[in-house]
């Protein structure tokens, strides 16, 4: 699920306890996944996510349906697993035509929690908050949509975090927060390019 705040600024809720998954394995399931999603025409790493919404989705059983604004308010996005339908809200799809990185990552963040199968992990009657980020969903699915759409390779060719968000098409702060993830996981070196940021920042 994708939530807005009221005032506008976009946060996620502290997610359900889910079976553990450590950034390590997320960025496995994020490489096996990814091969398989298509990229947008003449781009290098930009995933093509209206075709993900359009045809990869349901030609993997997922039904997509839009909803007014009113109908959900400040929820942007969510999935009914069990009737195989992804939701999003009729502003939210059209950003996803208009190519924002809002709109885009929303399709991939609900992606992301139906290729980790929240809904079979699931710990049913778990107390809220009390179990541990690696745990927690919906820490789940932001870590795996920033895998999967900013790719180790493509962090490896950006200039700058701007030049990451470019190229992959998320926000720039989306693309800071990969870089600096990808340093503590020491898959990218601090003094690669034009990275301002070092591991304790
Ligand atoms: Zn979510």
């Amino acid at each position: 699920m994708t939530m807005l705040m009221k005032n506008g600024v976009f946060c996620t809720p502290s997610g359900l306890k889910v079976k553990g998954q450590s950034y390590a394995k997320l960025e496995a399931a994020a490489n096996t996944l990814r091969s398989k999603l298509p990229v947008a025409v003449g781009e290098q790493f930009k995933l093509d996510c209206i075709s993900i919404f359009e045809v990869t989705l349901p030609s993997a059983g997922y039904a997509y349906r839009t909803v007014e604004v009113d109908a959900v308010d400040e929820c942007a996005a969510f999935t009914i697993p069990e009737e195989r339908v992804v939701v999003l809200r009729e502003d939210v799809y059209e950003k996803l035509h208009a190519g924002q990185a809002f709109g885009r990552s929303t399709v991939i963040h609900e992606l992301s929690h139906l290729a980790l199968q929240h809904h079979v992990t699931l710990y049913r009657g778990a107390v809220p908050g009390q179990h541990e980020f690696f745990e927690d969903s919906e820490w789940q699915a932001k870590a795996l949509t920033a895998a999967l759409m900013m790719s180790l390779e493509a962090a490896k060719a950006a200039s700058s975090p701007q030049n990451l968000a470019e190229i992959c098409g998320t926000s720039v702060e989306s693309a800071t927060y990969r870089i600096k993830t990808l340093v503590k996981l020491k898959l990218l070196t601090p003094s690669h390019s034009l990275w301002e940021y070092g591991p304790q920042q």
